[in-house]
């Protein structure tokens, strides 16, 4: 006996990739939050690539057909990409939304905010309240799927604050010190208690000049960190020299900020902020 199955289009469940919205992001860590926003209802490509710098990147004529194409292009903002600039200008009808528009900045110096504002898992909901909002304008009938999606997403950043906080809430108070080559951690450090400082502030063309590295090695003399880190995309040289003129150690354990890594060995955001909170815990309890 021969059986035949009849399947309408209309039966289908899965949305085909031709319906999909199709969504660019400026880099890895936003993906992953738009995509668990969009579930299978979007494309999510991102345009620096894992381990790269998203404060510095060269697009390529790739990255502008892929914006141009896109229903959406969400960026964090907050000056973060200072590479958007040559490329938003070749693409006329594609919105640029920046997800951290209804978030309270941090100035780090006269007119210039802190762009790492992802960071601190609470700021994430405002970036994925955003995305919500956005993607229901472009899909309205999928609306109550993000909105859905969005829900339970920032249920899970809720245990992620709260895991966090349990971890460096054990660390000695005059241990909370948070050193970096890039000072990434201010949303962080505000949100749990820890003083953070860098060799540089903000990942630019300066970094780790000589006096950068002076500097920094006279404030480690007044402080009692254990360790200092580094981050997974910054060169290591001027942590090492940093670490060799001041005696203290770097951890071995880097720390995430401005990306997922190249390698799957962390490939969620979720998952790199576990990462963090456990090597600043182990690192400054010692
Ligand atoms: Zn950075």
């Amino acid at each position: 006996m021969v059986v035949f199955t009849a399947c309408s289009p209309s039966d289908e469940e899965e949305t085909s990739d031709e319906d999909k919205v199709h969504i660019t992001v400026s880099f890895s860590i936003l993906a992953d939050i738009v995509e668990n926003v969009a579930g299978d209802k979007a494309e999510v490509d991102h345009i620096v690539p894992n381990g790269g710098d998203p404060h510095e990147y060269e697009p390529v004529p790739s990255d502008l057909r892929s914006v141009s194409e896109s229903d959406v292009f969400f960026v964090n903002g907050l000056n973060l990409e200072q590479w958007i600039s040559s490329l938003v200008e070749n693409v006329s009808d594609t919105p640029i939304v920046e997800l951290t528009e209804e978030v309270e900045p941090i100035e780090v110096s006269e007119g210039v905010h802190d762009p790492h504002a992802w960071l601190d898992p609470d700021n994430v909901k405002l970036y994925v309240d955003k995305a919500v909002e956005h993607l229901s304008e472009i899909d309205p009938v999928n609306a109550n799927i993000y909105e859905e999606n969005a829900a339970k997403y920032k249920e899970r950043l809720d245990t992620l604050d709260e895991t966090i906080r349990d971890k460096t809430e054990s660390v000695p108070k005059d241990q909370r010190s948070i050193v970096l080559s890039e000072n990434a951690f201010v949303y962080f450090g505000d949100a749990y208690g820890y003083e953070t400082t860098g060799i540089w502030e903000l990942n630019s063309h300066s970094e780790g000049t000589p006096r950068q590295v002076a500097d920094l090695v006279d404030r480690l003399q007044t402080t009692s960190a254990p360790y200092v880190f580094l981050e997974s995309t910054a060169n290591p040289v001027h942590m090492e020299s940093v670490s060799h003129d001041s005696g203290v150690p770097i951890y071995d354990q880097g720390l995430y900020t401005d990306g997922l890594p190249i390698d799957s060995s962390v490939d969620t955001y979720y998952e790199m902020m576990e990462v963090n909170a456990r090597a600043i815990t182990n690192a400054l309890s010692e």
